[in-house]
């Protein structure tokens, strides 16, 4: 056994609650670029109900989402901040859904566009790194191996598969010209649905035959 690295009480049980990591564009709410008016933020047909059903099989729901709008001087912090709670309001009032926790990377390198001094790094928050997974999974008990990710890019497929959680590929948002090959690259998801409410339901099909924390 190797230790290397490894910190002090972690072992293969320390995290084990299931989570549904949730990227935000193109998932949760309709795809429209940059989000400059929070007002202008809407909700994917059917996914306020999709995190309810999640939600009320004690799944964690989890936003992990790329947020380079602050680091390109689009928008402040205090903005995206804004969204996600106008995101979290219309999950409630649509479905009474709720985001257990809500993770985003601000920063961009200089080479992708970063040109806020504060932003403009790289970092393992940054998909596909999995810094964001890494930190949900530390901070609420989460056992990434049984957990799922959804998302409408290459680039949260290869998230979770970075992180050796299972990735599925929607085909809202980016999501069909991602299966073209018309954006980002090829890639190969676990499991491809039509919206949340589908990958919702293969993911409560797949965990029906596995107990639930
Ligand atoms: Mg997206």
């Amino acid at each position: 056994m190797y230790a290397f690295g490894v910190p002090v009480g972690w072992d293969e049980g320390a995290g084990d609650r299931v989570a549904v990591f949730l990227d935000r564009d193109g998932v949760l709410n309709v795809e429209a670029g940059y989000i400059h008016n929070v007002e202008d933020l809407h909700l994917v047909p059917g996914a306020a109900e999709a995190v309810r059903r999640l939600n009320n099989q004690g799944l964690f729901c989890c936003l992990v989402s790329n947020q380079s709008g602050p680091a390109r001087n689009y928008y402040p912090i205090s903005h995206v901040e804004a969204l996600h709670q106008r995101l979290c309001t219309l999950l409630h009032q649509e479905s009474g859904a709720r985001l257990d926790a809500l993770y985003f990377c601000p920063t961009l390198s200089l080479p992708e566009g970063g040109i806020n001094p504060d932003l403009a790094s790289w970092s393992t928050w940054r998909k596909p790194n999995t810094g964001m997974l890494i930190a949900a999974a530390w901070e609420h008990n989460l056992d990434i191996s049984r957990s799922f990710m959804v998302g409408d890019k290459a680039t949260d497929i290869d998230m979770a598969h970075n992180a050796g959680c299972t990735g599925i590929l929607v085909q809202t948002g980016f999501g069909d010209r991602v299966l073209v090959g018309e954006y980002q690259h090829h890639t190969r998801p676990d499991y491809i649905a039509a919206d949340l409410p589908a990958a919702a339901e293969w993911i409560l099909k797949q965990l029906a035959t596995q107990p639930l924390n």
